[in-house]
């Protein structure tokens, strides 16, 4: 059978170089990198290295990069370490569709008495600015929004978000999970004080991230202990995996202009593909300002988790827009913040692709995705009767 993997942002491949980059750290240079003998500075001057490659794919310094476990961490450690360096409940601005990491910090600091402000998106899933401007406080402490949602792929205006929060004096963060490695980033021209990297998502294995900390910024680290990281991050460092994410980020620069030209094309093409031959269909968010690898297609009627199953008896691996793992068939918080009908938001599948995809893999889901819609809508009882 076909293998299809259309869910690279739920998790990526890992490249094989940079799985050969690893091999060495894992085998014979396995020194702990703060020893002053040759063990230690072997690895010490490897994990060097790895902070110019990931520091170089966002245009930072060296230096103000620090490995972390991963993008959960990353989010963390932006969100607590602002919040914990004032003393008292400070205010906090997010949005309603960020990512769990940066949803659940946020509600840990409301549910301790920090004032937050859960900014709200329209139905193409953008903000409005204005209102970012209006929820900045004297006692703000950080603004975190994402750069790109990892259920639709939509992006928000980043660059006039960080402005906007930069010109009232705060500190701001931004969740690049999903952006890093398939848009070019630029720190130096985005005043962005602190972004999340997660390895597992561009072609690095799963439990290696990175935070971007803007030189200046204040922020209390969350695991206490050795001098590691600048003393910005405890713990004997995680060599053969920071070596991987800093080849993956390597990889991903080299290849970034090339390959998501390819990718955005076949992404187009599918997404064409299903509209064309499935009625009622629908595209989730804004079409415009998208990560070029997602798409975020509902198909009304029918529940996602269906359309999956069958898919995945094809050898075609998605996701579905659903938390139907809690086993409340809820549609999710970014579909129900964009006011994505309940028929549409059940029924919500998101496609991701990779480098690694083919233009045969996209023909194998077109040619499959018609007949599955088709039986399912047989079966399904919310088919109005005029649309059966
Ligand atoms: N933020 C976003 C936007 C994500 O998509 C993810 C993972 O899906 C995370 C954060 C968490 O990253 P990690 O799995 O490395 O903890």
């Amino acid at each position: 059978m076909r293998n299809v993997y259309l869910d690279n942002n739920a998790t990526t491949s890992i490249a094989p170089e940079v799985l050969e980059a690893m091999m060495p750290y894992l085998t014979e240079l396995w020194g702990n990198p703060s020893s002053m003998h040759t063990f230690g500075g072997q690895v010490h001057t490897a994990i060097d290295r790895a902070r110019e490659q990931v520091a170089a794919i966002i245009n930072a310094d060296p230096t103000e990069i620090i490995f972390t476990s991963c993008g959960s961490e990353s989010d963390n450690m932006a969100i607590r370490g602002s919040v914990e360096t004032v003393v008292g409940y400070p205010h906090i601005v997010t949005t309603r569709v960020e990512h769990a990491a940066v949803l659940a910090t946020c509600q840990y600091f409301e549910k301790r008495g920090c004032p937050t402000t859960w900014l709200g998106v329209d139905a193409q899933g953008q903000l409005n600015l204005d209102e970012l401007q209006q929820s900045l406080r004297h006692d703000t402490a950080i603004v975190s929004i994402m750069w790109a949602n990892n259920e639709t792929g939509l992006m928000f205006p980043i660059e006039q978000i960080a402005q906007i929060v930069k010109a009232a004096g705060k500190t701001f963060h931004t969740d690049t999970v999903q952006t890093v490695g398939k848009i070019p980033i630029d720190v130096r021209q985005i005043p962005i004080d602190m972004l999340a990297i997660s390895g597992h998502k561009l072609h690095a294995p799963k439990g290696i991230g990175a935070t971007y900390i803007r030189k200046g910024t204040r922020v209390n680290p969350l695991i206490l202990g050795g001098h590691q990281e600048f003393g910005k991050r405890a713990g004997t460092e995680n060599v053969p995996y920071i070596v991987g994410l800093g080849k993956a980020c390597e990889l991903a620069m080299k290849y970034m202009e090339e390959e998501n030209t390819r990718v955005l094309a076949m992404r187009d093409r599918l997404e064409e593909g299903i509209l064309r031959s499935c009625p009622d269909v629908r595209v989730n968010g804004d079409r415009k300002n998208r990560l070029p690898n997602t798409t975020n297609i509902s198909f009304e009627y029918i529940e996602g988790e269906s359309i999956l199953l069958m898919l995945d008896d094809l050898g075609v691996a998605a996701s579905s827009g659903s938390a139907c793992t809690s086993g409340s068939l809820e549609p999710s918080h970014v579909m129900r913040a964009m006011g994505v009908p309940f028929t549409a938001a059940h029924g919500s599948i998101r496609f991701s692709l990779s480098r690694y995809n083919t233009d045969d893999d996209i023909d194998h889901v077109i040619k499959h995705i018609p007949s599955i819609v088709k039986r399912l809508r047989e079966l399904s009882p919310f088919v109005p009767s005029q649309a059966k």
